[in-house]
């Protein structure tokens, strides 16, 4: 899909968003709806530089879980209805670390909920979000790249690969972790290196899965797995025809068999080996990491690595710019808060702005420092405990010295002896607000 614009003065926009995956998506839909409310509706321009396939940076073979508070707010702007055949619930997440005693239990079912959180595999999401944005008033750029960025008092100049320009009052940058338009604007962020790789692949055990998830923490680092659809959980990398997929589905429930998605950590030279390591070793690796809890790993399919690091910027943003999702922080995908936090980056900024053109009936300059800094207000609070918790998370469980040992596990059995100190835990994984 692309919709080149060709002119010799920049094609005025209120808003443009520099990356369309899980974040400028989201963010481009929600702004859409909320123009379609207003008399004036905002000028929305969307700059993907890939397609929605599966060669797509933001859209890969990933499965990420959807916590219950973000799969609210979805529905909220209209899209999880459009997202939702394709969840997977999961409705218990079991957390155990290996070696020692400590383990614990969230359930759905006690909180009052169906479930606590929903899996869904980017490939699928990407294209149907893509489909969405076609249908909708955004202006989409796809595939097109931003070569070059010229800040202005009143805006930004944006410079694209196909040739066009366009002038916004407000920059997003929803462009990822190497994101060009922080590097345009001389922005940088604080990294901290966990000197750890995380293998992803889907894998499939002798076991129905029953919507269980589990965290196990290893001394080489945390594992979790994610429960899975069957049928989709083929699809990407196999690339079978449909026909075939429903077959391999049919046989795996027929087996009793059910699909995880995994994310391993570990040491970066060990997580290369097992990368490059044969079916039955790897698999024989992960059983003996793991335990038997989900019975016997049988397949593994295309194993992928990711480099861990936590990088943030301080403040995420500048003039007349905002930065959301992993432009602003890119997370260890250790509690599955990646786009949970990016999704909330999303909301608070539909809110910011959804206040300021009810306050001014609509003439409002949208990257007006007012809305610029309420921004970076609404966001700090929530940026800086969920990367605490995640950097106290990710240090505590991959050390071995005895008293945070102890402490961990002590930590991790009181949760499960007093239910009522599960709740802070389980707000924090759920994602609510
Ligand atoms: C192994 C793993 C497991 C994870 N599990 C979870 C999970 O369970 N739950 C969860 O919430 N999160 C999880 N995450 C994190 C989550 O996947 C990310 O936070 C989220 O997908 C990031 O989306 P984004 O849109 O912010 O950035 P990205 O996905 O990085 O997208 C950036 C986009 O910008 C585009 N772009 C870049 N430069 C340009 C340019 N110059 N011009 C135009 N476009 C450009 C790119 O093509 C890309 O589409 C996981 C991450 C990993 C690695």
């Amino acid at each position: 899909m692309t919709t080149v614009h060709h002119s010799t003065s920049p094609q005025a926009v209120d808003i443009a968003i520099v990356g369309g995956a899980m974040a400028g998506a989201t963010l481009a839909l929600g702004l859409a709806r909320l123009s379609a409310s207003l008399t004036r509706p905002l000028r929305i321009a969307l700059i993907e530089a890939h397609v929605a396939d599966n060669k797509h940076p933001g859209f890969d073979a990933r499965s990420i879980a959807i916590a219950h508070g973000s799969i609210f707010e979805l529905t909220r702007l209209g899209i999880w209805p459009k997202l939702k055949h394709l969840g997977t619930p999961i409705e218990n997440i079991h957390v155990s670390d290996r070696g020692h005693f400590g383990m614990t239990e969230l359930n759905a079912k006690p909180l009052g909920l169906d479930a606590l959180g929903q899996v869904v595999e980017l490939t699928k999401v990407g294209s149907i979000l893509f489909d969405e944005l076609t249908k909708s008033s955004v202006q989409v750029y796809c595939p097109a790249k931003v070569t070059a960025l010229q800040a202005q008092q009143d805006g930004h100049v944006l410079s694209l690969d196909d040739g066009s320009q366009l002038h916004c009052q407000l920059l997003v940058a929803a462009d990822g972790a190497h994101s060009v338009v922080r590097q345009y604007l001389g922005q940088t962020t604080e990294q901290v290196d966990f000197q750890q790789t995380a293998i992803v692949a889907n894998v499939t055990t002798n076991q129905p899965h029953q919507h269980w998830a589990y965290e196990r923490f290893t001394q080489t680092g945390p594992l979790a797995l994610l429960p899975m659809q069957n049928m989709t959980a083929f699809s990407a990398q196999l690339k079978e025809s449909s026909t075939q997929l429903k077959q391999s589905s049919a046989q795996l429930i027929a087996k009793g068999q059910s699909r995880y998605s995994l994310v391993w950590a570990l040491p970066p030279t060990q997580a290369d080996d097992l990368k490059n390591a044969d079916k039955s070793e790897f698999l024989a690796a992960l059983q003996h990491a793991f335990g038997n809890r989900v019975g016997q790993f049988v397949d593994v399919g295309q194993r992928v690595s990711y480099p861990l690091t936590l990088s943030y910027m301080p403040r995420p943003i500048y003039h007349r710019c905002v930065f959301v999702g992993n432009a602003a922080q890119t997370l260890h995908p250790i509690a599955g808060q990646g786009f949970n936090l990016g999704l909330r980056d999303v909301v608070g900024l539909l809110d910011v702005i959804e206040q300021a053109i009810a306050q001014t009936h609509g003439e409002v300059d949208l990257g007006s420092s007012n809305i610029v800094h309420q921004y970076l207000a609404a966001r700090q609070q929530d940026r800086d405990n969920t990367l605490r918790n995640i950097e106290f998370l990710v240090r505590g469980f991959s050390n071995q010295y005895w008293p945070l040992v102890a402490g961990r596990n002590i930590g991790l059995r009181l949760l499960s002896w007093l239910p009522p100190l599960k709740r802070p835990v389980a707000q924090t994984a759920m994602g609510w607000r």
